[in-house]
């Protein structure tokens, strides 16, 4: 079956400028993803009528459904519901139900009802309201020749809340397409073009329908099969025996057959053993505490992390010898042993990571060099040491420092060291 082409078109001056990231067109082209529509182009467009009208007509050529997002504000920059209405050839007429829900918002808050926010009440009457419970702008559903159109507001949890609630059940009743399903193989501590060398066969076989993405991030590798089919049955279990195929072949550097970042994996590991970890952080600076409270009930596992930057701090609170410090430095592996323990004691945890290292761009010695970064992982009955070296900015080995220093916890929790 032909799959749905939809385009997003993404509108906002703020977006041309980079002054915000468009993360709807993301999202949004997740979800269509999922219902087996698939997005062929994504276009960000400025606040102007010229700019809007050209992409529709250009677009309109090329997709059945057209998602737009932004410029249905109160203000006089947002013109798309206009715009919108005279393309489609309707007239703006006031729908009570949206009248009724904005002067409720606004006596709740307390505040006059203007009338540009009155304004806001107005929708084509060409074109369906898809209700906006979360704000003052509604979304709108058009239908021309078979095409959709369906404009909704920029702000990220309106937009999401009109999507999932109005939008995404009606497109399902709408277009009936094949299914997509995703199979995942999370790898660390090999490249894309060793893994790709070490599964050319398996991939030479997978059939038209089964693709196969490397995406690459930092030292770890993710390998997505995407699977397109009728029957959820089927397509399932052709694509866990493709999985599965792979993963055999990768063995060791594979982390997870979920989509999970390191921080949930390392969580899970955590919380299904009933462990607790903790953590002390020098040149990470409570980053790495960070990632893993991004994680749901990470309460449960996570006692903290000691932000010991500063050597009287690793001094004071971990316990960490003036003389291991004047000796070694604080980049050194005498270091991060005596923080690690220090932190398995002062946070009373089964598990502990400690990192100290040199990010960059100053700071680095001809015996440390910028990018090196000691870590230490531990429990109470062993400590294991290694020396990581990043080669980026200060900001990506920051960051790779934390990922790293995560997957190194887990390997050790999980017996993989
Ligand atoms: P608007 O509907 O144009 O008034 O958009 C309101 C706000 O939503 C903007 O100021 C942005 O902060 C945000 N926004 C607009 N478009 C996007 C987008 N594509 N991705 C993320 N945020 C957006
Ligand atoms: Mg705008």
């Amino acid at each position: 079956m032909a799959n749905i082409q939809a385009v997003i078109i993404t509108i906002g001056d703020e977006l041309l400028i980079g002054q915000t990231i468009d993360t709807n067109s993301a999202w949004i082209a997740q979800r269509l993803n999922e219902q087996g529509i698939d997005v062929v182009r994504r276009v960000a467009v400025g606040d102007t009528r010229d700019a809007i009208l050209t992409a529709m007509d250009e677009e309109w050529l090329k997709a059945s459904l057209i998602i737009l997002t932004g410029g249905l504000g109160p203000t006089s920059d947002d013109i798309t519901k206009p715009l919108l209405c005279e393309y489609f050839g309707g007239t703006l007429k006031v729908d009570e139900r949206v009248l009724e829900h904005l002067k409720d918002i606004f006596s709740k808050r307390n505040r006059p009802v203007l009338e540009r926010n009155l304004k806001q009440a107005e929708v084509p009457d060409n074109c369906k309201v898809l209700f906006n419970l979360m704000g003052t702008a509604p979304g709108m559903w058009f239908v021309k020749n078979g095409k959709i159109v369906i404009s909704l507001p920029g702000v990220p949890n309106e937009m999401k809340h009109i999507m999932q609630e109005e939008a995404l059940p009606r497109l399902k009743e709408t277009f009936k397409s094949d299914l997509i399903i995703h199979r995942n193989i999370f790898t660390a501590g090999e490249g894309e073009s060793n893994i790709a060398e070490k599964i050319q066969d398996i991939e030479a076989i997978l059939p038209a329908h089964i693709k196969l993405a490397f995406l690459p991030d930092g030292g770890f590798v993710r390998l997505r099969l995407t699977g397109r089919g009728v029957d959820l049955k089927s397509l399932t279990s052709e694509l866990e025996t493709h999985q599965k195929a792979i993963a055999d072949r990768l063995g060791k550097i594979v982390v997870s057959l979920e989509d999970h970042p390191i921080e949930q994996i390392l969580g899970e590991s955590a919380r299904k053993n009933g462990l607790t970890i903790g953590l002390a952080e020098s040149c990470t600076g409570g980053y790495i505490g960070h990632y893993v409270t991004q994680v749901a009930g990470a309460s449960a596992y996570f006692m903290g992390s000691i932000v010991s930057y500063d050597n009287k701090v690793k001094e004071q609170v971990l316990a960490v010898k003036p003389e291991t410090l004047s000796t070694y430095g604080a980049v050194s592996e005498e270091t991060v042993r005596e923080m690690v323990t220090g932190a398995l004691r002062v946070l009373n945890v089964d598990y502990a990571l400690a990192v100290s290292g040199v990010l960059g761009p100053d700071g680095g010695t001809d015996r440390v060099k910028v990018g090196t970064v000691w870590m230490a992982v531990a429990n109470k009955q062993e400590t294991i040491t290694k020396e990581f070296r990043f080669y980026y900015d200060r900001e990506r080995n920051k960051e790779m420092a934390a990922k790293n220093g995560m997957l190194f916890l887990w390997k050790f929790m999980n017996g993989k060291l």
